[in-house]
């Protein structure tokens, strides 16, 4: 007997939506991307997400397949027992019931999760964290957020904001966050904030616009100022993991985003120095994420599948 159930999936970031037509066992039978173009403001972008959402339905139906759940992954603060977007910079949202919409537009059952949350689902459930049980994912981009995932179940928080790492602080003195306090993880460790201290730094003679991909590299070549400035990166990053081992006791530390395409750069001093900080605490094993961009949309398709009780399959792979 063939299986001819698929869900809907989409990712929304402030850029672009990844979305997918997605079997039960996480296979992708249909990608899509479409622009979010935040500016035209939280509506249109609603109006957006709904359209492609029906179209991928659809199309999935045209293909002799049965869409029998949505999921939608968006930034920001997520309300997932509610359905709600409560807050996003990104995209714009304010109280904006994206799941009740979603399902008075499809007539399907939605799912609305948190893209770093649903992100880390899949990577603990099909990629990197893969039978680990305990896992906490880490995302460094712009930003630093972390969803830790205890079998297979991502933790929402009372107030739909858990995995903020990127907010502990570990520098009291250190810069301004975005949040508004200083010290925080992400005003030092995030890939924006490497580019920002690098180029603090080497002074207003030298070339402004360096990545932290660029840093990384010329670390890697012995460059001093670089070298600086990945290790101060690293040893807040370390302080970070450190503090959400002593919370969560994970057995697999997962590091996704732009900054984890650093590959050993990154995983090699990043272990040494978290192995510094382990007192009692067990040391978990510290790896890169294995699906890419597509740890979000995936995330988002698990999440609609257990919201209609479709689980078994991924694992069993
Ligand atoms: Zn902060």
């Amino acid at each position: 007997m063939t299986d001819d159930r698929v869900v809907v999936a989409l990712d929304v970031g402030g850029t672009g939506m990844k979305c997918a037509v997605v079997r039960p066992d996480g296979v992708v039978v249909r990608a899509e991307r479409h622009p979010t173009d935040a500016a035209r403001g939280p509506a249109a972008v609603v109006g957006t997400i709904l359209d492609v959402a029906e179209g991928l339905a659809d199309k999935a139906r045209a293909d002799g397949l049965t869409p029998i759940a949505v999921g939608i992954a968006v930034p920001g603060v997520v309300d997932e027992a509610r359905g709600v977007a409560v807050w996003s910079a990104n995209v714009g949202f304010r109280d904006v019931p994206v799941r009740d919409l979603a399902v008075a537009r499809l007539g399907l059952p939605t799912a609305l999760g948190h893209d770093v949350r649903v992100g880390g689902l899949a990577e603990a459930r099909l990629g990197a964290g893969r039978g680990s049980g305990h896992v906490l994912f880490v995302a460094i981009g712009t930003g630093i957020a972390a969803a830790h995932v205890v079998d297979g179940t991502a933790a929402v928080g009372a107030h739909g904001a858990a995995g903020e790492i990127g907010h502990i602080l570990v520098r009291p003195d250190g810069p301004r966050c975005g949040c508004g306090r200083p010290g925080c993880l992400e005003a030092i460790a995030s890939a924006a904030a490497i580019g920002r201290r690098y180029a603090e730094l080497a002074g207003p003679s030298a070339d402004a616009a360096v990545t932290a991909a660029e840093v990384a590299e010329r670390a890697a070549t012995g460059e001093p100022l670089a070298g600086q400035v990945w290790q101060e990166a690293i040893d807040a990053l370390a302080d970070g993991l450190a503090s959400g081992q002593a919370l969560f006791d994970v057995a697999t530390i997962v590091l996704g985003g732009g900054l984890a395409q650093a590959g050993d750069g990154l995983l090699t001093p990043l272990r040494a120095a978290m192995r510094e900080r382990m007192t009692f605490h067990r040391e978990p094993h510290l790896v890169a994420a294995a699906l890419g961009d597509e740890a979000g949309c995936l995330g988002a398709a698990l999440l609609a599948l257990d919201a209609v009780g479709v689980r078994d399959h991924q694992e069993k792979r």
